[in-house]
């Protein structure tokens, strides 16, 4: 069986290196010639798709799906359904849906998310556009909340430690049962307090430095390869986000007067952030007080 499927190709493909031979001669009819374009464009094309090292079998089946992608993006526009100011920068795959810019699809909720930071696990939902404030707001307050007990508790850490190392010694403390308790409670209380304080305080630190860049945690990620990929060709990365750092804080917190710092800032408020998620025009008074550092 090999052996005639050897017989056969043998010739087709000696067939096919003629035609292609032919092809390179200007008195070869333009009939064939076109075919053997297409021939070499269809081999480019196949290529492109499978031997691409970044690529697998998930990118073929997109690179197959693009033209489905488009005509439904087109019939959801002649229907008038999608119809509104969106900036949409492109398709998303999952969804099937226009996708704004810094919107991103989160695997685990399963769909689309606004300004998408990170997906948290601890809040077991998504930080981006409508509770990033709050999702800062809490880790804020609960490392200042930590670093106060750890503080406050320090002298009576002190003194349960100092206490329950005299628990193995002869003749033993008469400590009650209840105050053996009290300072195994002290002990574990100020660790437990100090190890959120760090962990947290790290990661509310790094928050605070991805919110003054005017970046999410995906973006910067974007951003980063994006610069470097500029840099090797001798231009500037700008991120169009970054309105300078007080700037980017107002924006971020929703505060548009100096009264905000009290009312949106230090006390619970409900408001909500700037914009709708979809486009990202800056308020008015960024553009025109911060102009000169859009042009930098
Ligand atoms: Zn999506
Ligand atoms: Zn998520």
């Amino acid at each position: 069986m090999r052996g005639q499927w050897s017989l056969l190709l043998g010739p087709a493909r000696l067939c096919l290196r003629l035609l292609l031979l032919l092809g390179y001669r200007r008195r070869c009819p333009p009939l064939l010639r076109g075919l053997v374009q297409r021939w070499r464009y269809g081999k480019v094309c196949l290529r492109s798709l499978l031997y691409n090292s970044f690529g697998g079998s998930d990118t073929a089946v997109d690179a197959a799906f693009e033209p489905i992608y488009w005509l439904v993006d087109n019939v959801i526009r002649w229907c008038g359904v999608g119809r509104n100011d969106m900036t949409t920068v492109s398709i998303c795959k999952k969804c099937i849906n226009p996708k704004p810019a810094r919107t991103h699809h989160c695997s685990i909720c399963n769909r689309c998310v606004l300004k998408m930071d990170h997906h948290c696990p601890w809040l077991n939902n998504c930080v981006g556009h409508y509770n990033h404030r709050y999702f800062f707001s809490f880790c804020f307050f609960m490392t200042l909340g930590c670093v106060y007990c750890s503080y406050g508790s320090w002298d009576l850490f002190r003194e349960a430690y100092a206490a329950i190392e005299t628990y193995h010694q002869t003749p033993p403390p008469t400590f009650s049962f209840r105050e053996r308790v009290t300072h195994k409670s002290l002990v574990y209380l100020w660790f437990l307090c100090s190890s959120v304080a760090l962990a947290l305080g790290a990661l509310t630190i790094w928050h605070a430095v991805l919110i003054s860049r005017g970046e999410t945690s995906i973006e910067r990620h974007i951003n980063k390869k994006e610069r470097q990929r500029l840099q090797a060709k001798g231009r500037v990365f700008r991120n169009h986000y970054n309105y300078g750092c007080l700037d980017n804080w107002k924006v971020f917190l929703g505060v548009d007067t100096g009264r905000h710092w009290l009312t949106r800032v230090l006390l619970p408020s409900s408001h909500l952030p700037h914009g709708n998620g979809m486009s990202w025009d800056p308020p008015p008074w960024v553009t025109a007080h911060s102009a000169s550092v859009m042009a930098v």
